[in-house]
């Protein structure tokens, strides 16, 4: 025999329940059938009696339930069905309205009163299905599950309830069916078992009986690793044992009413979760089998709770004190959901349902007066808006490094952990959190633990201008692959130009981001920054695709916020040293990243390859480099017949250059360049510090627009033209070089002969020469390509790929 529990969204409407009849009269044994109200009556039943309560008018919520009931029962019956059903409806409809009047009359709402009108749904819902099975009869749970009284509410009498079961069981035919959540008390008065209890009755029906199985039909496919309404990727359990779900479903998992698992264990009834809606899929298995395999099972959460801590010096080493404590909160018929101790002793801290903080608060100050007035103990504190999380898996047992991991992963996505708590048995690590960092949480630790196919990044992009423009375009390009090979997924989470942004929690549409963005309204940087960390993503990048100094200030707030910086914009990694060496402890401390590959050889591995150098114990020692792309382009394509303004206004068209080319000609953009290298070589360089000869006189900085400045260049075009000449002259080139040799930084103009390393680099080549310890003799030399939006947009991706893959 077997025992089906369908909840309120499988009997939600005609066509649910119709699945559920299948479902039901498919079954080769003889089956019982316990049924939750239809979808969402219970809720509007509670609405109702807290309307009449207060004397207010529930008579819509009264029309539209039984328009709900009116509606199905006319889609699944014929005229004479309707009538035959009707008869025994109107019998609840009359109770429901006599007591809702009584209530509303008196402005009392009793528990009896309460749990009569809750109770109506379960008894509509199982007169709809016993006529529609067929031959189903029904039976009245209220007389078989009996309930009492305690502190925390009716709690079954387990003995009596399993007798009056138990006697039922020869008698039983084929198909019966017994409305869930309703039972009585000795008296004679309706009760009920608590939101969700159902599953509850289902499963001590299944005990009582001996089942051989009790199945769950639910809305979703099994247990699932975490909420599946939280975590998208969340993914179906295939087995779990009757402990890890006992822990989940405690720990907020709604799947299974939580009292549902033991009389399943008591009788070694296996359960079953399944899915009215997708009736191929396997489920959930829970029963006594331990899998070791793997080690975390699920993740589950309860929120609205609060932390509250009892605290003094005068603790440590007391006895006594903890068995006051729970003794005093049990009085008031507390449940706490956690406890932790450090080891000091000097403070306890327990969580519970933060609806019952203060009275908890009150009778601690009450218990321990004399101590705080002693000041033995502080007081009690209280933190509230917390959530607890919790890991589940037997597994977790034999296998170390799972709180490591756990922590690990919380901590670097800047979530702050309160308190936290792991059983003895090894079964369930808990931990303490402040609610706005729930979704976060939950995200960060089901990527962790769960594999879940994709580790996802939110990425936040400002500029969309020739690099901001090609990064997109190489993300949509290479999205596919990624989530293939590297099982990461880059969802666009935010966009934004210097006047407006988008967002979208679940990634823009690539391809027609920018345009999306025009078409929206104004917004500033500020805004945009703000939203990031209010959004409070896992794995969050902010991506810098501008030369703006605005933005650059930014980096700070965004790297306190434990959000990863990727920047092709090099003011702030060039302005003050300070500044600089900020950035990077702030980064360090909080565990993000913050990189900058781009900022010298657009997408050539130099600060990389002075990292890995530095980092390996190498010093460097000195450094000469062809750091400007523009310039070498410059140098190398001014000639007799083609003057200097004229390749200035091609390098800006083929986007080799700054959006302003003065930022180039002025040496600035070298200078930065020069400045980054040196600090990533552990030199606390500062701009006075570089002497620096500019590429184009200063004179002819003083014009207002970059079109003026051009103009105002040709009057320095045949002076430009000697000085090269006259280098050719002498089997020479000139070239716009740095360097940093025994403590003195230059940036200027150097000539070079055919010996010299810089004098075969064509086009918009850079080449850095690094003199370390380990290569001295034979420096180390990187060159390449090292302007324009391909290769720059090309690095700034390779940086977003290693903030993951660290
Ligand atoms: P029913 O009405 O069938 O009893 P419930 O709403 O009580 O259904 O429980 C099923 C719902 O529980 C799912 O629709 C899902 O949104 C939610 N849920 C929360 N955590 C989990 C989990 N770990 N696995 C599956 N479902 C979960
Ligand atoms: N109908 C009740 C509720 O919504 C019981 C249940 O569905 O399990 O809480
Ligand atoms: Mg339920």
């Amino acid at each position: 025999m077997k025992v089906l529990k369908f909840g309120g969204t499988s009997m939600g409407s005609a066509i649910a329940i119709k699945k559920v009849k299948h479902i039901v009269e498919s079954c080769h044994t003889p089956v019982v059938a316990v049924v939750s109200a239809v979808g969402g009556v219970t809720d509007k039943l509670v609405k109702a009696s807290e309307l009449a309560k207060a004397n207010l008018d529930y008579s819509k919520l009264i029309t539209e339930i039984e328009t709900l009931h009116g509606q199905i029962i006319n889609d699944l019956f014929d005229g004479k069905g309707q009538a035959k059903l009707s008869a025994s409806m109107s019998d609840i409809w009359k109770e429901l309205h006599q007591v809702l009047k009584g209530v509303s009359l008196t402005n009392e709402l009793s528990t009896r009163s309460y749990d009569t009108i809750v109770g109506c749904g379960e008894r509509w819902s199982s007169l709809i299905l016993s006529h529609l099975l067929e031959s189903g009869d029904l039976y009245d749970s209220r007389l078989f599950i009996k309930t009492e009284l305690n502190g925390q509410g009716h709690q079954v009498k387990l003995n009596e309830t399993m007798q009056a079961i138990g006697e039922l069981k020869f008698s039983l035919k084929e198909r019966t069916v017994f409305p869930g959540f309703i039972a009585s008390n000795d008296a004679g008065d309706n009760t009920t078992l608590g939101r969700g209890g159902s599953d509850y009755s289902a499963a001590l029906l299944a005990a009582g009986l001996d089942a051989d199985a009790l199945e769950i039909w639910t809305d979703v496919d099994g247990f699932m690793s975490a909420d599946p309404r939280v975590i998208k990727r969340a993914y179906c359990i295939e087995h779990l044992s009757y402990a890890e779900a006992m822990e989940l479903s405690h720990f907020g998992a709604k799947v299974i009413y939580p009292p549902t698992i033991i009389p399943a264990l008591q009788k070694q009834i296996p359960i079953r979760v399944k899915n009215t809606f997708n009736t191929a899929a396997p489920g959930t298995l829970i029963d006594n089998q331990k899998d070791e395999q793997q080690s975390v099972k699920g993740l589950s959460s309860i929120r609205d709770v609060s932390l509250l801590t009892l605290q003094g010096n005068g603790m440590i080493g007391i006895s006594g004190i903890s068995m006051r404590m729970f003794t005093a909160l049990a009085k008031q018929d507390i449940n706490i959901v956690l406890i932790s101790q450090a080891s000091s002793e000097s403070s306890i801290s327990v969580v519970l349902a933060s609806a019952d903080v203060e009275l908890a608060r009150l009778a601690l100050i009450k218990e321990f007066d004399k101590e705080i007035s002693r000041q033995q103990i502080n007081g009690v504190s209280v933190e509230k808006e917390m959530a607890v999380v919790a890991i589940v898996g037997e597994g977790m047992k034999h296998t170390s490094g799972v709180s490591g991991k756990l922590f690990n992963d919380v901590g670097r996505n800047g979530i702050n952990i309160y308190a936290i708590a792991q059983g003895a048995s090894e079964l369930n690590i808990s931990f303490v959190i402040h609610e706005n960092d729930l979704r976060k949480t939950l995200n960060v630790v089901h990527e962790a633990f769960f594999l879940s196919q994709y580790q996802a990044i939110h990425l936040y992009q400002v500029g969309v201008g020739t690099v901001g423009k090609n990064l997109l375009e190489k993300i949509e390009r290479q999205s596919e692959r990624l989530m293939k090979t590297e099982h990461l997924s880059i969802r666009l989470a935010g966009l934004a130009n210097s006047s407006q942004m988008i967002f979208n929690d679940r990634g823009l549409e690539l391809e027609s981001a920018i345009d999306v963005l025009k078409a929206s309204s104004p917004a500033t940087i500020d805004q945009f920054v703000e939203q990031i960390i209010a959004n409070n993503h896992s794995n969050s990048v902010f991506v810098d695709c501008t030369a703006s100094g605005l933005v650059a200030e930014k980096y700070q707030r965004l790297l306190e916020n434990n959000i990863s910086v990727v920047t092709a914009n090099k003011i702030a990694g060039s302005s003050a040293y300070e500044r600089y060496d900020k950035l990077k402890t702030t980064a360090r401390k909080k565990g993000v990243k913050y990189l900058f590959e781009t900022n010298v050889g657009a997408g050539l591995p130099i600060i990389n390859t002075i990292n890995s150098m530095v980092k390996s114990g190498d010093r460097i020692l000195q450094l000469e480099a062809v750091l400007s792309g523009t310039l070498n382009y410059i140098v190398n394509n001014v000639s007799a017949d083609k003057p200097l303004s004229e390749v200035v206004i091609e390098a800006k068209e083929k986007g080799y250059s700054e959006p302003d080319p003065r930022i180039d000609l002025g040496g600035t953009d070298v200078l930065r360049k020069l400045l980054i290298l040196a600090r990533e070589s552990d030199y606390a360089l500062e701009e006075q510090h570089v002497e620096i000869t500019p590429f184009v006189p200063k004179d002819f900085f003083t014009d207002e627009s970059v079109s003026d400045f051009i103009e105002h260049l040709k009057g320095y075009d045949a002076q430009f033209e000697q000085i090269r000449s006259e280098a050719e002259k002498n089997g020479k080139v000139i070239r716009y070089a740095a360097s940093l040799k025994e403590g003195r930084a230059k940036v200027g103009f150097i000539e070079v002969d055919a010996s010299h390393p810089f004098y075969n680099l064509a086009d918009s080549n850079n080449k850095v020469i690094l003199r370390s310890d380990y290569y001295y003799d034979h420096p180390m030399e990187i060159k390449g390509y090292g302007a324009g939006a391909d290769v720059t947009a090309a690095g700034v991706f390779a940086d977003i790929i290693k903030v993951v893959n660290l």
